[in-house]
């Protein structure tokens, strides 16, 4: 049981140094079985009819729009927004417009089940193994 806490760790800190790989690897394997990903998407839909709080999507419009359709984190321009959630919904946040930051796909996929204080710790302090390159 501890080995397994041990490794699940270890898998953590390889996917945050290693972001593009853990990105082509996901696709692959979404690529090898279909219907995972609209799983996933049923039950992130399903989580969203569970957690406390609704909006409707006129208040996600007006919201985007408040932020210019740009990443609440990045500043990024916004062709395909996500909605992320201040305090994640795993760790019991509403889906309530007022817990909900329009993002990039790139933010809200590294941001996780973190919630928005130790995100930003961790983007103005990135692990020491991340690649130099500007973000594209
Ligand atoms: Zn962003």
């Amino acid at each position: 049981m501890k080995n397994r806490q041990k490794r699940i760790e270890q898998a953590r800190a390889w996917n945050q140094a290693n972001p593009e790989r853990r990105r082509a690897i996901s696709k692959a394997w979404d690529e090898r079985n279909p219907g995972a990903a609209q799983a996933r998407r049923a039950r992130r839909a399903q989580r969203e009819r569970d957690a406390p709080g609704h909006h409707t999507r006129a208040e996600w419009l007006a919201l985007l729009s408040a932020h210019h359709w740009t990443c609440a984190y990045c500043n990024a321009n916004l062709t395909r927004p996500c909605k992320d959630h201040i305090i994640p919904l795993s760790r019991g946040g509403s889906h309530d417009i007022s817990n909900i930051l329009p993002a990039c796909r790139r933010c809200n996929s590294s941001k996780r089940d973190r919630d928005v204080a130790e995100f930003i710790a961790q983007l103005a302090a990135p692990p020491p193994s991340a690649p130099s390159t500007t973000p594209s």
